[in-house]
């Protein structure tokens, strides 16, 4: 991370706390790592987050249904689905500095710098050449540049062909053989690498030993699956229809330093799309423009959003992409969409020995569906959007003796924690108080917001931007004569005189999420 990047991260973090969106979790003992709360704020964005995604994945879609299943499961579930014996990272431990990291991370961390070494090199020519300059040449036919690029490739390919084959020593070799030494420490002096399993487990209290084994749930889709049956002949959809559950997930993640983009406890949206055999591609090509959609709608730079396929398939996968954020730390996964053919279904039928097939009416056969997937972490989104949102500017002529910056959050209305403030010009004036309160109790019918006189207004505008909330009402002398206010609108700071019952219909217009989806 480049120390712009790594000293906005440091921003966006301290924002979070400072504004009552994230704090970490059991901070007066210290804290437990990579488990956060969201606080007062952070709750509201990351509901928000939530109902967002469901109305677009359920309520719009005529044939997606909803699914609440628990976290805990049989714990065969977890056997059939693979992550007993497969859910695995490779891990590696510096003898000296006793820290311990992903061996994969570790060898992207050389790819990366190379990248970067090459990126550095057309950078240079750039200014070097100026206008006449054609980069995609330059990267194919400079020495120097290729000679990096073709090392980064050779590495990825190398990585590549140990984790397909689980081999662990080929791991150990490579980070040996590219003096890879602790980002932290500088020390080389590494262990082994060994495969770690990332699932947390329990003991139900009437059954000892390892038949009382249960396993916190490590992705959501698991409670999808094994209720494929129940919710298709409760609800009598035909293929194709889908699934979709929000809820917590838990994985011992080995490395969990940045923040609540790896977590260890978090949470997943997530929907299965139960498909006849044979059309997965269609669906797959689908899921993934569809999606796109969903984050381009809230306004989100293209720039910012970029498809990785995947070139690692999961066991369950014949084709894997991921939606990848440019997060402050480069870009990474976002979201999955994977087309899971009928490995779950094929695996929970054999291991329950129950059937978990479809009729299908149009050619009288029965058969186990194909599934393609949509996975998203609500947390990683929530990190993408506060990371995308908070700008500081300055703000000129502007200034309401708060100094010439502000930090404002510049959430999507329909995501904003709250929707309104309304603040009285003076908080020592009854009349004005109490037409301010009248008018805060007339729109909290109708959405969430504040009422608020602890500071000037000029401070209250400051507090209210650096937490999203589009539109501040203030209230004065004028208004007690005449019903009218300010309504000051968060991006422009543009303020307009309007009367009380138009603030109502003002406010919908920007915030109404239904916008999102026309
Ligand atoms: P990664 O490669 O980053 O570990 P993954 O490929 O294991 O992610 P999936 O199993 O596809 O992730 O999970 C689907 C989504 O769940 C991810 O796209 C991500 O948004 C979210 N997610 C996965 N692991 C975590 C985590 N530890 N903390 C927060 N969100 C996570």
């Amino acid at each position: 991370m480049s120390q712009t990047s790594a000293d906005s991260f440091k921003k966006l973090t301290a924002h979070c706390k400072e504004y009552g969106f994230i704090y970490q979790s059991s901070e007066i003992y210290d804290g437990l790592s990579a488990v956060y709360d969201y606080g007062p704020y952070g709750v509201l964005l990351k509901n928000n987050i939530k109902e967002y995604w469901w109305k677009s994945m359920v309520q719009m879609h005529e044939n997606i249904v909803g699914l609440d299943a628990a976290i805990f499961m049989h714990p065969s579930t977890w056997k059939a689905s693979g992550h007993v014996d497969a859910f695995n990272d490779p891990l590696v431990d510096n003898k000296d500095s006793k820290r311990r990291y992903r061996a994969d991370q570790l060898i992207e961390g050389v790819m990366e710098k190379l990248e970067e070494k090459a990126d550095k090199e057309v950078e240079k020519a750039k200014k070097r050449f100026g206008e006449t300059f054609d980069e995609k040449l330059y990267r194919e036919t400079n020495p120097r540049v290729s000679e990096y690029l073709q090392k980064a490739a050779d590495i990825n390919a190398r990585m590549n062909e140990a984790l397909r084959n689980g081999d662990m020593a080929a791991l150990t070799a490579l980070i040996n053989e590219l003096e890879i030494a602790d980002p932290d420490t500088g020390s080389r002096n590494w262990t082994d690498v060994r495969m770690f399993n990332l699932m947390f487990n329990t003991q139900l209290g009437n059954i000892a030993g390892e038949e009382g084994k249960l396993y916190l749930r490590p992705e959501t889709a698991q409670g999808i699956f094994v209720n494929f049956l129940n919710v298709q002949k409760t609800t009598r959809q035909k293929l194709p229809f889908g699934i979709a559950q929000i809820g917590k997930a838990f994985r011992n993640e080995i490395v969990a330093r940045q923040f609540i983009f790896r977590m260890r406890e978090f949470e997943q949206m997530e929907m299965q799309f139960f498909i006849k055999p044979g059309t997965q591609q269609e669906w797959y090509d689908y899921w993934k423009q569809f999606r796109l959609k969903w984050h381009l709608a809230l306004g989100t730079s293209p720039d910012k959003l970029r498809f990785h396929d995947h070139e690692n398939l999961a066991h369950y996968a014949d084709a894997a992409v991921d939606i990848q954020f440019e997060f402050p730390f480069g870009f990474r996964e976002l979201e999955g969409i994977h087309s899971r053919t009928d490995f779950d279904l094929t695996e929970h039928q054999k291991l329950s020995g129950k059937k978990l097939q479809y009729f299908d009416p149009e050619t009288n056969e029965n058969y186990v569906p194909y599934v393609v997937e949509t996975s998203i972490g609500c947390d990683r989104m929530f990190l993408a959007m506060m990371g995308n949102a908070l700008v500081e500017e300055a703000v000129g002529d502007n200034t309401d003796g708060e100094g010439n910056s502000r930090d404002v959050l510049k959430l999507h209305p329909a995501l904003s924690p709250l929707k309104f403030a309304v603040m009285p010009l003076k908080r020592n004036e009854p009349g004005l108080v109490e037409k301010a309160k009248g008018i805060f109790n007339l729109l909290k019918f109708h959405f969430p917001g504040q009422y608020d006189d602890t500071g000037s207004i000029g401070k209250l505008y400051r507090r209210q931007d650096a937490i999203g909330t589009p539109f501040c009402i203030t209230v004065d002398f004028e208004s007690l004569e005449n019903d009218t206010v300010t309504i000051r609108e968060r991006d422009s700071m543009a303020q307009q005189r309007v009367s009380i019952s138009a603030l109502e219909g003002m406010i919908r217009e920007r915030v109404d999420m239904a916008r999102l989806f026309k």
